[in-house]
């Protein structure tokens, strides 16, 4: 395949310019970073995996009639999605108290919350992105009031998804972060779920034994991250059992 224009590389991941207009494709990398990019790491295989675990929780939206923007996944890095303008907001749902929220309130890691609580903090690594309210998002013009309630159902929708797919296998949904996308359709806009749903934007601990399965791991140095990793794309079906962890080679 030609080479591809490169659009964008993050932290994660490399957007490059797509086959047809509208389209872009996402390169999953094995570099991991956390703290604002303070503690870095390249752990071998995370790219394959959240790769395919971004395909199997964006399907399974798609599927359910939540719009995202993925398309297809092309290869064991690279998956095809629409194009489109990211609102420049981090959305968190949080189900558990944990990470900052536990450390801003003094909530004791674990607690269960009455209701899922909906955080907005403001895309911008030279401030650390900053928790803002809608009053910010509205002052400042980052989205609309509508935008903003587009938002709230969507991160809600992805809520209820997501806790229900961990559940059946036995991981508590803790809280994820997720990238909310505008899609033009001719004169329309809609807004779609973007970015990427993977276990370095979720916590999920193992429902018995606490387990962290996420991008804990590699923050609070508790173990191999590809291992846990490949414990969640084992459990959802999404890896053979006894998969080589640190060269994963993926089921179609
Ligand atoms: N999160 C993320 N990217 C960020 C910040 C947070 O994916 O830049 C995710 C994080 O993995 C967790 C949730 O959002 O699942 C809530 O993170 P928190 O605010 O507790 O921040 P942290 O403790 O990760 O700094």
């Amino acid at each position: 395949m030609a080479r591809r224009k490169k659009i964008y590389e993050g932290k994660a991941k490399v957007l490059y310019e797509g086959p047809r207009p509208g389209t872009i494709v996402q390169y999953f990398k094995d570099d991991a970073t956390a703290f604002n990019a303070e503690k870095k790491d390249v752990i071998d295989g995370k790219g394959v995996l959240n790769n395919r675990l971004s395909e199997f929780f964006m399907t399974g939206l798609n599927q359910i009639g939540v719009p995202t923007h993925f398309i297809e996944r092309i290869n064991m890095r690279e998956q095809l999605v629409r194009s489109c303008e990211i609102i420049p907001l981090e959305v968190v749902v949080r189900n558990v108290a944990a990470g900052s929220m536990s450390k801003r309130l003094g909530i004791e890691e674990g607690t269960q919350l009455s209701r899922p609580i909906v955080e907005y903090y403001y895309k911008d690594d030279a401030l650390g992105d900053p928790l803002v309210t809608e009053e910010h998002i509205a002052a400042f013009g980052w989205a609309s009031q509508q935008d903003m309630d587009d938002i709230l159902s969507l991160a809600l929708r992805v809520n209820d998804f997501m806790s229900g797919v961990m559940l059946a296998v036995g991981i508590k949904l803790v809280d994820f972060k997720i990238e909310i996308g505008r899609v033009f359709e001719g004169d329309f806009q809609r807004l779609v779920v973007a970015d990427e749903i993977s276990p370095d934007s979720c916590r999920l601990w193992d429902m018995e034994t606490g387990q962290k399965l996420d991008k804990d791991v590699f923050r609070r140095d508790l173990g191999n991250l590809a291992d846990a990793y490949t414990e969640v794309a084992r459990r959802l079906g999404v890896m053979p059992k006894n998969q080589g962890v640190t060269k994963p080679t993926l089921i179609n």
